[in-house]
Order: C-alpha cells, then structure tokens, then sequence
C-alpha cells in the first residue's frame, strides 16, 4: 500500500476552515488507499507571534527556552488538525516530534536531525490512522524540545518521507510551485513544472523562499521526490525531482538577492593562511561568507573580496577588524548597497556561451558589475542595488525563462525518477543511520592541468566583462572558472578565469587583445595549477567545509590562487606540484563525512 507524506504550511492551517480542508484532503488520500501522514506547521504567523512575545519579556531569551516556546505553535496546530479529521469521520492521531522519535542534536533553534524512529508513525498506520505529525520540532538526548530552524516544517516532510519510504511528499502552501523567478518581483516568472533537486538547493540558498532548503538536501540524499502545490487550487504544482525539466535550456531559474554587502580586505600579504584568518575570524561569528574573490597578489600581496548578508556587515567588520594586525593586511573598504543577481542552470556546465550572454544582458540594460563568481550550475554577479530589478530582469528575458523549453518534461511525464534508484540505496546504507543529516561528501578529486590567465586593472564600467567573455568564445575556448572582484582604490578589478592548460596560449592572446582595447594594466597567465574539488551534498548549510578546506590548505602551506563554493562543490585552484599533497590531507580531514 503507498504511502504518502503531506505537508501543510502556516498558511495552510491559518483557520479552523482551513484546518478542515487540510483535514480532508488527508482523509480523500486516505479513502484513494493510501497511508497517509501529515507533518503540519504552526497556525498562521503564529511562530512569528510567540517570537515577539518573547522578545517583550527577555532581549535574549535563552535558546533552550525558545524552542520549547515556538514548539507549542506545531502542537496546537496538531491536535486540531487530528480533532478536524475525526469530526470528519475518519481516525487520526496526532504525534509531537518527540513523539515520532525524531532525535536532533543540542543545537537549539538550529537543531539537525540525527535519526527518527518509525514503529510508532508505522504501528499508528496499521491501526488506520492517520497520523499527524508536528513539524520543525525534534528532541535531543536529554529529552530537551528543540527546533530546526524557521521554516523547518518542510526538512520534517521530506525526512519522514525518506525514513518510512513514502512514495510521494506533498507540499502544500500558499503559492502553486516553484517558479523561475520570484513572481513578486517579476509577474512575467513562470511556474515550471519539473525542477531538479540541484537547481533548487541553490535557488532555495539564494533566498528562493518556497522550501526550506534542509529538505531539498534531504530528498537529494535520499531520492524522494517532492510535490509542492497550492492548498488553495487544483493547479498541479512543481515537481521536484534527480532530472531538470529540459536537456537543453542553459538557464532554469534567476534569483535576485537584494540585500548584500561586500567587503574587501586590501593588501593581504600572498602567503598561506592569511585568508584563513580573516575566514575563521568570520566563520566564528557563524555567518555565512559568499562569492569569496581573492586575487592574485601584485607585489606579493592580494586583495581578498567577499559578500555577507547586509543586516551582518557590523558584525563581519568588526570580525576583520580583530584580525588585521594578525593577517597584516592594509585596509578594509565595504559597500552595502550592492545585490547578487545570479543565474541557476543544470545544463550550465556543457555549454559554452551561458556567462557571456548573461553578462551581455547586463550589459545591454547598462548594468555595471562589481563581482563575478561561477560554479558548476550557478553564475552569480554583484551589482549595484538600485539596478537590481533590471538587472534580475534582463537576465530572465535573456534565457527565456517565461517561455516554457520545448523539451521540457511535464509534469504528467514525470513518473518516479527511480533511474537513481541504485545509487540512492547504495548511499542510504553507507550513512550512519544516528546521523541523517550529517554532511554528506561524495567525493575529493583534483583536475590537473589547468591554467590560469588573470587582467589587472579592469575599468569599472558596464560591457567589459561582456566583450571580454565574448571574444574569449569566438576564439573557441572553453572557460572554467571565472572570478571577478575589487583590485584597485581607483575601483578598478582584476577579472581571472581558468582554462586548460592547452588553451593558455590562445587565451593570452586574446586577453592582450582586450587588454589594449580596454586599456588595462596588465596580463598575467600562468600553467602549473589544479583544481581541487571537494563535492558532496549540503555544502554551504553546513558552513564548516569552506573553513576545514582553508585550514588543511594552511597547515600544508598552500595557497589559494581561486576559489568557489556552490551547493555541490567547493573548488579551490592550488599550486599543481601540491595537488596530491592536498587531495590526500583532504581526504583524512574530511574521513567523517566522506563515502
Ligand atoms: N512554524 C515554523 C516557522 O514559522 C516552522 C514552519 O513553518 O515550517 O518557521
Ligand atoms: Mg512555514
């Protein structure tokens, strides 16, 4: 008999009769002959509700008191929702996180979940229940209530759909799915019918804010496919599942984060562990570090640029302030009126043109771009924040994203994508089962043979990294990584990408092309360097990865020429003679979470 998972948002439950819906569509499911179980989250904006009633009696309420606080939202929602089904005729029980065993660790208000046990939720089903679970909250070891974060609800779906098997999680909310952009901002975004679980990790880390992004690593670890829907109508929703919705479209989603700031550490002297010491001074204050740029150093001493959400720079400031005598560097500058425009695609990485035409978009609506970053599936670039809207704009009409691919899946096609199948049992049995959402790496390697070619003093006005990135393709040459950020006081930056090794040639000269086009500083280019990949699931949730790699680099005395971080991968270019010396230190850094 299937089984299956339904989830229902705040705003699903806000009423008593939209408690009663949410009840029947449970009980409908029920009668179709499924098992059914509900994992349902606080009424309303009740969580929102008992946090400001908090902060009325304490300024910082302790965080252990807190979760047993916002818990009470999932439980009143639960009893209720479990009364709407009997009233209704059918039989339901309702379960507390503690109650369906699902064991977190101490970190409260933040807890992860370690392992949740299903005789209970399984026994209740036998009996014909149908069992309704309280979303977000779980228990530690000593029986403490704690949460997983807001928006959590959602990560307690998809994990109990993984641990009983179901055969589909449903997500019902307030919107009708995922869409390519947020609709808010741009009416022309268009709902997708399939999306795959990589474009959504990283839209949803962009701050795409239909899913918790918790429960995408979930289904991705354990191949559960994901139905969101609307509570509201019958549309059919967003699939979220292994494979994209087309084989061909580049582009899938755009996201437009407005409110980022960037900092910029000048003159860190260009020997190992410099930035580590900024990072580690960051990654303490538990912020999430983004489109980390560090250039190549000029007169041994590089300029290290990277973002932070706006409402941390005071933190992140005062952080590199405690370690700029340690590091020795020159001076910190920040702007915070900056937003990250970024592009998502799964098809990114076989084409050629993607970053150029994204940049010509810009370009063309008289965008100018401060920082640049890549990754396997994901462009990202910094610009100025009163040209956000156009620029979010202009890329989505660029790819054609209101327009649906002609190759695209539709939701009717997509029937379970179990060609995975196998490697997801084969992952599901290597995980430690206390340690569900434990971070998950798949793989360390390195791409030998890379070269590196890097512009100085690249004017900062809109249309140079378009022609730059656009000769570059005519000339045939296959680009990997491309970082752009701040190089100089004057504003001016220093824009490196790699390329194989065969290509340095070609690439130098058509960078000295550019560069008396432009009237640049100078060219350097270099062979000698690999890339040192470490791929896995979660990487950026679980925000130590960049730090242990920074470190183990340090201790060996590398350094780090480039780097990028996306959901999927963390990539750092390294001297070549030190690649293996690398890969091999990684492997024992990282022996606790690696297959
Ligand atoms: N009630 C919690 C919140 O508002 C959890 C959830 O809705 O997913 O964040
Ligand atoms: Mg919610």
């Amino acid at each position: 008999m299937s089984l299956i998972v339904q989830k229902f948002g705040g705003t699903s439950v806000a009423d008593v009769g939209k408690i009663q819906a949410a009840a029947r569509k449970a009980i409908r499911a029920q009668r179709q002959g499924h098992r059914v179980v509900m994992v349902v989250s606080a009424m309303g904006k009740n969580t929102d509700a008992l946090l400001g009633l908090a902060g009325e009696i304490c300024e910082q309420p302790p965080a252990r008191e807190m979760d047993m606080l916002l818990s009470t939202g999932e439980q009143v929602s639960v009893a209720l929702v479990a009364m709407a089904i009997h009233s209704l005729g059918a039989k339901a029980v309702s379960l507390t996180g503690g109650q369906i065993g699902m064991k977190t660790d101490n970190s409260f208000s933040k807890a992860r979940i370690q392992s949740i046990s299903t005789d209970r939720i399984e026994g209740l089903l036998d009996a014909g229940n149908i069992v309704v679970a309280a979303g977000f909250q779980g228990i530690d070891d000593d029986l403490n209530i704690t949460t997983l974060g807001r928006g959590g609800s959602d990560t307690t779906a998809v994990a109990l759909a993984a641990v009983l098997g179901a055969d589909a999680c449903e997500i019902y909310t307030d919107v009708d799915g995922v869409y390519t952009t947020d609709p808010r901002l741009l009416p022309e975004a268009r709902r997708v019918d399939v999306i795959s679980y990589d474009e959504m990790l990283e839209l949803a880390s962009l701050g795409a804010g239909v899913m918790h992004s918790r429960s995408i690593e979930f289904a991705k670890k354990f191949g559960v496919p994901i139905h969101v829907r609307s509570s509201f109508s019958d549309t059919e929703g967003t699939m979220i599942v292994a494979e994209a919705e087309s084989q061909t479209q580049p582009v899938s989603g755009a996201a437009m984060t407005p409110d980022e700031a960037r900092v910029t550490v000048l003159g860190v002297p260009d020997v190992p562990g410099k930035s580590q010491l900024i990072f580690s001074a960051i990654a303490e204050c538990k912020i999430a570090v983004d489109m980390v740029v560090q250039n190549i150093g000029k007169k041994g001493r590089a300029n290290v640029s990277f973002t932070v959400p706006r409402e941390e720079l005071a933190v992140t400031l005062a952080a590199v302030e405690s370690v700029m005598d340690a590091v020795g560097a020159e001076s910190v500058a920040h702007d915070d009126q900056v937003s990250k425009v970024s592009v998502v695609g799964a098809n990114m990485a076989t084409q050629t043109s993607v970053a150029s035409r994204m940049f010509r978009a810009l370009s063309d609506a008289d965008v100018n771009i401060y920082m640049i970053t890549t990754s396997e599936i994901k462009i990202s670039t910094l610009v100025p924040k009163s040209q956000a809207s156009i620029a979010l704009r202009a890329v989505h009409e660029e790819f054609g994203l209101h327009q649906r691919p002609e190759d695209a899946q539709s939701w009717s096609e997509i029937k379970e994508d179990r060609d995975n199948a196998a490697d997801v049992d084969a992952l599901v049995s290597r995980l430690r089962d206390d340690a569900l959402e434990a971070l998950t790496l798949t793989g360390i390697s390195i791409t030998e043979k890379q070269a590196r070619v890097t512009l100085h003093g690249v004017p900062d006005k809109p249309g140079i990294a378009a022609d730059m990135f656009e000769t570059i393709g005519d000339a045939g040459i296959f680009i990997d990584m491309i970082v752009q950020g701040c190089d100089g006081e004057d504003g001016s930056t220093s824009v490196s990408f790699t390329v194989d090794e065969t290509a340095l040639q070609a690439s130098l000269d058509v960078a000295n092309d550019i560069l008396a086009k432009h009237q640049m500083r100078d060219v350097q280019g270099g062979t000698d360097i690999a890339k040192v990949t470490v791929s896995g699931i979660g990487l950026r949730s679980h925000t130590h990865v960049a730090t242990v790699l920074f470190q183990q680099l340090a201790e060996d005395g590398i350094n780090v020429e480039m780097i990028n971080t996306s959901e999927l991968q963390v990539n750092a270019v390294i001297d070549a003679k030190r690649a293996l010396d690398a890969a091999e230190d990684l492997k024992r850094a990282f022996a606790d979470s690696l297959l």
